[in-house]
């Protein structure tokens, strides 16, 4: 099995080093997950923090959310439960959503990780590890209720129901299933596999439910069961697209100015010239590129002081032009920093930009950034 990955603030680069600098706001995270929980009234709530907390930094987010009372984890790797028991220490329960790969349940069990057991044989091999170590292991037994991606099908469910020994040494905390349209509440799907799950937790042994997902949770109380699995809402993204964002942001990136130039009328700027001045401008060149996770076909801006600054021709690897013109003459320069997630523009605004959504700006990431945790 892989090393337990270095934690962020392990490889964090210092602020004068690094050429772009992430903000974290654990105290925005906090009031997110206060937020959701009022909406939840009594119902449980969990945080996601699969890929490193949504690229935020998994033992950060998790911390915060534990001195908010949250004691049940998800993540999706095996090795990302692994490190964050060891961030969490022994008390909070930590879900792995892909389930144990096979021949790993042993180390799982050494971590105390909870399954989510996706099928028959991630079943038996979880009783398996229970008998050799001879007391009961706790799981979530997933259901696929329409997604079509993880979880046992119905015809597995029924197999199983009819098996008095199937559960035996597994303690089955939770029955759940994930939902493939919460984004969209107006969509079919919704009302299908909240039925589905409904029929199909009812052969399982008798245990909590758990469906919704951030997006689930602003569906309405028949989509709360007993616990909910938001993870982009903790981190500021929208879970209610079609409606103003409920939640508050969370990430601030900015990124340093490295050189400045004039760009004379014709000239090409950027790899295959793709944009050429129409008349001479002013242009900076950041410290940010592709590496980084800014996506290279994003046609995107960056912002000084609240005002807008235009990308210029192709995102490179590790660095961005942009068109300064708009500020006055000598305004900015080497070292200034410039916005490129905050107030101005929302991790939502940057994904629609790059065609994409706010999960993937997130987990995009790279490593070169300074990071900066504050409100913890
Ligand atoms: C990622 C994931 C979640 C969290 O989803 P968000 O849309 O980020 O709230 C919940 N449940 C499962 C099974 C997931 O894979």
């Amino acid at each position: 099995m892989s090393k337990t990955p270095a934690k962020p603030e392990t490889t964090s680069v210092s602020t004068d080093a690094a050429g772009a600098i992430l903000t974290i706001d654990l105290g925005a995270i906090r009031e997110n997950y206060r937020r959701l929980k009022a909406q939840l009234g009594n119902v449980s709530c969990a945080g996601v923090v699969k890929a490193d907390g949504y690229g935020l930094g998994a033992s950060q987010v998790a911390g915060a959310l534990v001195a908010e009372g949250c004691d049940v984890f998800f993540v999706a790797h095996l090795a990302e439960g692994v490190a964050l028991r060891e961030a969490l220490g022994a008390k909070p329960a930590i879900y792995v959503l892909n389930g144990m790969p096979p021949g790993s349940e042993p180390e799982a069990v050494a971590a105390e990780l909870s399954a989510v057991i996706n099928s028959v044989d991630q079943l038996a091999a979880w009783r398996e590890a229970a008998s050799r170590s001879g007391r009961k292991l706790p799981a979530a037994v997933q259901v696929d209720s329409g997604m079509s991606r993880l979880g046992m099908s119905p015809q597995e469910v029924e197999q199983v129901a009819t098996d008095p020994h199937a559960f035996d040494g597994v303690d089955v905390t939770f029955v759940m299933s994930h939902l493939a349209c919460a984004d969209e509440p107006e969509h079919p799907a919704n009302e299908r596999q909240r039925l589905e799950f409904e029929r199909l937790r009812k052969l399982l042994p008798p245990a909590p439910a758990s469906l919704a997902n951030s997006s689930g949770i602003f569906l309405g109380q028949r989509f709360h069961f007993d616990l909910a699995r938001p993870g982009a809402a903790l981190y500021g993204i929208n879970p209610t697209p079609a409606r103003p964002n409920p939640m508050l942001p969370t990430a601030r990136l900015e990124a340093k100015v490295i050189q400045t130039r004039n760009v004379a009328s014709g000239a090409g700027v950027g790899y295959g010239h793709t944009f050429h001045a129409t008349g001479p401008l002013a242009a900076a060149t950041i410290s940010l590129g592709y590496a980084d996770g800014w996506h290279r076909r994003a046609a995107s801006a960056a912002w000084f002081e609240g005002v807008r600054l235009p990308f210029l021709g192709r995102v490179s690897m590790d660095s961005i032009i942009l068109d300064i013109s708009a500020l006055p003459s000598g305004r900015l320069g080497e070292g200034d920093l410039v916005e490129l997630l905050g107030p101005s523009q929302s991790v939502d605004d940057a994904a629609g930009h790059a065609g994409t959504i706010g999960y993937e700006i997130l987990t995009s990431f790279g490593h070169r950034f300074h990071r900066r945790y504050i409100g913890g």
